[in-house]
């Protein structure tokens, strides 16, 4: 099926023309993509406030918003909610809903897949199956029953945004911008593995808070757990991060799945401390995840514990993430676009 110019991705410049080409005052783009991304209509019949000619001519022109877009609904117990997209060009890629109280979280995918092979990973597993455009990274918010509960946005689902960085910049913009869903850039967060050019990029830009996967201090060990450290050093991304520090009110974090009996030692805590010397920080402890596609150990409490004595030994801060939706497969690591 061929995909019609949805305007769902579209900024507010784009509209704008798109109204200008189509005969009509290009000033209704403001109003336009403020229903949809502010008021999150499911409709552009739903609009009220600009002529019924120009929103039917709109809709005859480039189809409704969310027309071509599928997804499957996966609720948890413990309130999660895993949702499996099919788009228009056949490809599937997940999102999650986390219900924390006040901190209501959806985590979307910027790629279908993932081509960066992360050994823990059930994505890497899958390879990579496609890049995801800004308009269908924004659209997995806006299809979802929840969408207007949503007040926080982690990039960490399926794929690694630096490797499809202008669609996911220009997705980060609508979601942050006054005429978009207007959310604050504090209430984001993108995870990478860290592809050098891209963090370069981004850090110049800052359009939200970063969580970079660390996992191991050690680049020997690093490289066996996430292939992309042989061309993208962790030394070299931290000496852009000295560069370029992230000042308040955004984040720097790191990301560590903690893998029984691999990276949770004495020295793995020590050498944490020495490489994030200098830098605002702090890290995300991760417990791993048991899947099909990797052959690790879940860490035990007793693993965790003295792991984390040691890091306050060393000063480093840090926070245990709890992983929901382990029971629908929308853990972190877990993403596979199954059914
Ligand atoms: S952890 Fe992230 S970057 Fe690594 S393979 Fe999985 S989805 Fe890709």
């Amino acid at each position: 099926m061929q995909r019609s110019t949805n305007l769902i991705g579209l900024n507010i410049d784009e509209i704008t023309d798109l109204l200008i080409s189509a005969g009509f005052n290009g000033s209704y783009g403001n109003k336009i993509s403020r229903w949809i991304y502010r008021k999150q209509v499911k409709s552009l019949n739903e609009i009220n406030d600009i002529p019924k000619r120009i929103v039917n001519e709109i809709i005859a022109l480039n189809g409704d918003i969310l027309s071509d877009i599928a997804f499957k609904r996966f609720p948890g117990a413990d309130g999660s909610v895993r949702y499996l997209f099919t788009n228009a060009e056949g490809q599937n890629y997940e999102s999650i809903f986390m219900d924390n109280g006040k901190r209501k979280t959806l985590c979307v995918s910027t790629q279908a897949g993932c081509r960066m092979g992360c050994k823990f990973c059930m994505t890497g597993s899958i390879g990579f199956r496609g890049n995801l455009s800004a308009g269908r990274i924004v659209e997995q918010l806006l299809a979802i029953p929840e969408r207007k509960l949503v007040n926080r946005i982690v990039l960490m689902g399926m794929g690694e945004p630096f490797d499809n960085y202008d669609e996911v910049t220009k997705a980060l913009d609508i979601f942050t911008a006054d005429w978009g869903a207007a959310l604050g850039k504090s209430n984001i967060t993108l995870s990478t593995v860290g592809i050098l050019n891209g963090l370069e990029r981004f850090l110049k830009e800052l359009k939200c808070n970063l969580a970079i996967s660390l996992h191991s201090p050690f680049p020997d060990e690093r490289a066996q757990l996430l292939p992309s450290e042989h061309k993208n050093p962790i030394n070299d991304m931290v000496a852009l991060l000295k560069r370029y520090p992230i000042g308040k009110p955004l984040r720097l974090s790191f990301e560590y799945v903690a893998l029984g009996g691999v990276n949770l030692s004495h020295e793995h805590a020590k050498a944490i401390a020495e490489l994030l010397k200098g830098l605002k920080y702090h890290i995300n402890i991760i417990p791993w995840n048991e899947h099909s596609a990797a052959n690790y150990s879940q860490p035990t409490s007793e693993e965790l514990n003295n792991f984390t004595r040691l890091l306050n030994q060393y000063g480093v801060l840090w926070t245990i993430r709890q992983s929901k939706g382990n029971e629908v497969g929308a853990a972190c690591g877990q993403m596979a676009g199954k059914n």
